[in-house]
């Protein structure tokens, strides 16, 4: 038997050992974590919505009506009205013909990819996809194709030589890099090899493209260029959950075959109607979205003043790459001194020799608070950001 004790040990020697903090509040640029003050830049509560009042509030009378537990699977009886309109408002919003929700944006991925592919066909997805996405790929039985992040010559190439159905899976944004995918030539390409294009716009959704309708409206791209759109609930709709949307078809088969859809308790209602309440206001307070990109230009010129290495983002995800994992931890943690809450990514989440911290921005954070970081991202770049970051 595999001694744990002994293998947590190298993982701690490598500076790789993860652990939880507890928060004792909701989300919000100020967090209270094991009892200190904390300026949060490391949510993905883009949009500051997850403790927005009109959020809560549908959330409270949802379960006065609702109770809390949905009682069971969406084909047994869990299938409430709440879900229902949700799913026809998300179809609505995203210009498609039907949505259907999943309880995680993980189960999401993993259902999808496994109802549409299986042995004999083809994957193919981009290096820095999610893990959730990579899973969903390598569970489903079909072979699986990785190519560099971006590297369309590259995907083009496996896609002449691939067999059977085939599947391009990839981020809309990605989520450790805040860049994103060259979305119209993958679905040019997909297009040209008769290939299924799926986008996971766990990042896009709510806070890019027109009324934030995402990372495909930010390209113009319709149903037919990207016929399998999921995004999940949890970030810039500050609630929790997830979503595939596409044609009546495509989600039939998911009701029909999608295993982590079927064989799981369905969310409970009151959390539908706070997705419902926060999709209103995704639509009608654009001003999240000017200030959230305001706030970005205003990090970026910042950070690359003060000769930070920042990655070509112009999402909300904003990581400082510093190379090793135990400068990044350290790097963090004096962060943390300083009343900053920044985490440290590091590997596998991230590839070797470029542990980073993923700085995140939001709607909440008001201009100072991030000059507050800026001030503090001075006075530690030298010692932690130096040569070779
Ligand atoms: N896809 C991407 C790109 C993500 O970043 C995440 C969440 N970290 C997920 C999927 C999984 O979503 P959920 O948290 O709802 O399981």
């Amino acid at each position: 038997m595999k001694d744990l004790e002994q293998s947590l040990q190298q993982r701690r020697a490598r500076h790789l050992y993860r652990q939880r903090r507890i928060n004792d509040g909701p989300q919000g640029p100020v967090l209270h974590m094991d009892g200190h003050e904390l300026l949060n830049f490391c949510s993905n509560d883009y949009l500051g919505l997850a403790n927005h009042p009109e959020v809560v509030a549908a959330f409270k009378q949802a379960a006065d009506h609702y109770g809390v537990g949905s009682g069971a699977a969406h084909l047994v009886n869990g299938h409430s009205r709440a879900h229902h309109a949700l799913e026809e408002e998300l179809a609505a919003f995203c210009g498609r013909e039907r949505a259907l929700l999943f309880s995680t944006g993980y189960m999401a991925n993993l259902g999808t990819v496994q109802a549409l592919m299986g042995r004999g066909d083809s994957v193919f997805e981009d290096r820095l996809n999610h893990a959730s996405l990579l899973d969903a790929g390598l569970h489903s039985g079909a072979r699986f194709h990785r190519y560099p992040h971006r590297d369309l010559s590259r995907l083009a190439t496996q896609l002449g030589e691939a067999r059977g159905d085939k599947l391009i899976l990839s981020d809309g944004v990605f989520s450790m890099d805040g860049d994103l995918a060259p979305l119209t030539q993958l679905a040019e390409l997909s297009q040209a090899h008769n290939a299924w294009l799926m986008v996971d716009d766990a990042h896009g959704f709510g806070v890019l493209g027109e009324g934030g309708r995402g990372s495909l409206a930010h390209f113009d791209l319709g149903a037919d260029a990207v016929p399998v759109y999921m995004a999940t609930l949890g970030k810039g709709m500050g609630t929790f959950g997830a979503f595939v949307a596409g044609s009546e078809a495509l989600v039939e088969t998911l009701i029909n075959e999608a295993r982590s859809y079927i064989f799981t308790t369905a969310l409970p209602p009151a959390l539908a109607e706070a997705s419902r309440a926060s999709l209103r206001l995704v639509q009608s307070e654009a001003w999240r979205r000017e200030h959230l990109s305001a706030l970005i230009r205003r990090f970026r010129q910042g950070a690359q003043a003060l000769g930070l290495r920042l990655l070509d983002s112009p999402t909300a995800i904003q990581p400082i790459v510093v190379g090793e994992a135990d400068r990044a931890l350290q790097f963090s943690e004096a962060l943390g001194q300083q009343g900053m809450l920044i985490s440290a990514i590091r590997p596998p989440t991230v590839p070797q020799g470029t542990a980073r911290l993923r700085v995140t921005l939001s709607a909440a954070h008001s201009e100072a608070q991030v000059d507050r970081l800026l001030e503090v991202l001075a006075q530690l770049a030298p010692r932690f950001a130096g040569e070779g970051a």
